[in-house]
């Protein structure tokens, strides 16, 4: 295989030189020079010609004694891969690779451990992601006293009017699970503004300042796709659900652009550390972009990204006549992100049937789908446009809406290879398998959610639902495309916390050892897929990325232990030792950085 990989390389060098003599013959003709030297050119390339296919050119770097799992069906795997600048040369034994050593390569043992793909998060909010890693952190905090008491130790040290945000905390872990209240962090926080959010990014708390701040009474009507939690009285309990909690988030004074580079910096690195090469930012910020396109010219993006905007400001990308994933390998955007429900966690996920443990609640159409024909509407248009349409839908109607829609959208406006997404996918209705394969559209889902929701969602929506929730198996059964990511800060960044979440399905809290619904579970082979390829597929860069292929781009991470051979519970234990982007090392664990 290596043979072959070699003449597809030096394929491509024939064809710059094709292109540099076809350059000649131009310039030839322009200066009107006769036959003789025009023949003579023939002479000169015909050599070069000879010359390369004697002397493969040397790769600058090449990871040999290696177990490389490539991604790539044709050859699964090898135990070399040779990388010429950005690109991956050649794949194969460490004999054929060998043939691309020169004395300038740079050679890495990789002593026989695995090498994968580089992981592609397909759904990430990395700005908050960086953000949060400053943040006061409340995710793990497993009592309601545990909350306050890390709020009370952020106020000391937070300055004058700033605020305190983020958190992510999880009231499930609780006992007993009670939303937070601003009679908590009051007595504790005086005029700092809180405004912690639940980890699911579906609801947050503020304090008696924070609503204040933004004007928050009694009298304030539940805006659309929105809900003001109130006391039996009718005040604002502080937690605000879905849209109530743009009340708060209008007045919190926006980051500057240097706190987010700042947050870039730190997610960037954090992901190197992990083995992430690409992430898929969701719902981001045009700020976002001015960052990353800073950072993209002074060559400091060490993650690719791939940047999808709000679907109510699609018309900023048609003007400037976007298409889906515009712009290079670094950095594209042409997608846009739209809600059309909240959260389970939140009881804001929209379903056809009421919750099971709130029989008058179905769940909240978001405020993009008031009413619903404005989201069908901005669809229509958008993908009119070019631009690839991604949706947040995570309950079993609002998912069922969101394909009406882009059977819409496809009948319209013509079958094309626009790649339709549903953001989640969590909860799906028994009949909706075959039209989420029919439409070509790809689920792109979290794993880790699956093992922390399973903890509770059965209460929540009965046996029958949860039995397709996070249906994994049953999408690959149905043909339908996987994309794995996080949605960090939601979840951790990990990506081998989800290889273990849809491998074991084993809940966080230790209940089902033996996989929550384990009939949805995967291979490790089909979980790496999903988040490497699958991913790559998701962004309309499944021929640049996603396997360890001759002519990719030279993504790839080597890892502590081989995770198809390991026992699957320690799989959320495997680190990442060499993050490699673009041919560059940019994580080297064993060096520490
Ligand atoms: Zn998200």
């Amino acid at each position: 295989m290596g043979a072959e990989v070699e003449e597809a390389a030096l394929g491509s060098w024939h064809l710059a030189f094709g292109t540099q003599f076809a350059a000649i013959l131009v310039f030839c003709m322009k200066i009107r020079i006769g036959i003789f030297p025009l023949a003579f050119g023939f002479v000169i390339l015909g050599s070069a010609l000879l010359h390369s296919a004697q002397d493969v050119p040397a790769a600058d770097l090449i990871i040999d004694h290696a177990n490389i799992w490539t991604v790539d069906s044709t050859h699964p795997s090898a135990q070399a891969v040779a990388i010429l600048r950005d690109r991956i040369v050649a794949v194969g034994t460490d004999a054929e690779v060998g043939a691309w050593r020169g004395p300038a390569t740079k050679v890495i043992d990789a002593g026989g451990k695995l090498v994968l793909p580089g992981f592609n998060d397909s759904h990430v909010h990395f700005v908050t992601g960086g953000s949060q890693l400053d943040n006061v952190q409340l995710n793990d905090a497993t009592s309601v006293q545990e909350f306050v008491r890390r709020i009370a130790e952020r106020a000391k040290t937070t300055p004058k009017g700033s605020w305190i945000l983020g958190g992510d905390w999880d009231e499930t872990k609780w006992t007993p699970a009670e939303l937070p209240t601003k009679e908590m962090l009051d007595p504790v926080t005086g005029d700092t503004p809180v405004f912690v959010s639940r980890y699911d990014g579906h609801m947050g708390v503020a304090n008696s300042a924070a609503l204040r701040a933004a004007g928050i009474t009694a009298q304030t009507p539940d805006p659309p796709g929105g809900v003001i939690v109130r006391d039996p009285k009718g005040n604002p309990t502080g937690a605000l659900k879905d849209a109530a909690a743009d009340l708060v988030f209008k007045v919190v004074p926006p980051l500057t652009h240097e706190d987010r580079l700042h947050a870039i910096k730190r997610a960037l690195a954090h992901a190197a550390s992990l083995g992430v090469t690409s992430v898929q930012h969701m719902s981001a910020d045009y700020a976002d972009i001015a960052a990353y396109s800073e950072l993209r010219d002074r060559n400091e993006l060490t993650t690719r990204i791939y940047v999808a905007p709000l679907i109510t400001e699609y018309e900023d990308l048609t003007k400037v006549g976007v298409r889906r994933a515009f712009g290079d390998s670094y950095l594209r955007i042409g997608a846009v992100k739209g809600f059309a429900d909240g959260s389970l966690g939140s009881r804001t996920a929209y379903f056809f049937e009421p919750f099971s443990d709130t029989p008058n609640n179905r769940g909240l159409l978001s405020d993009e789908m008031q009413p619903p024909s404005a989201m069908r509407d901005r669809m229509l248009k958008a993908d009119a446009a070019g631009i690839q349409l991604c949706t947040h839908a995570i309950g079993d109607q609002a998912i069922s809406m969101i394909l009406d829609f882009y059977a819409d959208v496809a009948k319209q406006n013509g079958m094309i290879d626009r790649r339709f997404r549903i953001e989640h996918a969590q909860h799906m209705a028994a009949k909706d398998f075959d039209r989420f394969a029919q439409l070509g559209v790809i689920a792109s889902m979290q794993p880790y959610h699956a093992i922390d929701d399973g903890r509770w969602a059965e209460s929540r929506i009965g046996q029958d639902r949860a039995s397709r929730t996070y249906a994994f198996r049953t999408f690959l059964d149905h043909h339908v495309r996987l994309a794995f990511g996080t949605d960090w800060d939601v979840a951790p960044l990990n990506p081998m916390l989800g290889v273990y979440a849809a491998i074991t399905r084993a809940t966080l809290d230790g209940k089902n050892p033996n996989g929550w619904f384990p009939k949805q579970k995967l291979t490790v082979a089909e979980a790496v897929e999903a988040y490497t390829m699958g991913s790559a597929y998701a962004e309309f860069q499944d021929k640049e990325k996603g396997s360890i292929t001759a002519g990719k781009l030279a993504d790839l991470v080597i890892v502590s232990n081989d995770i198809f051979k390991i026992d699957p519970v320690k799989i959320r234990d495997v680190t990442v030792l060499k993050t490699i982007v673009g041919g560059k090392v940019v994580w080297d664990g064993e060096a520490g950085k």
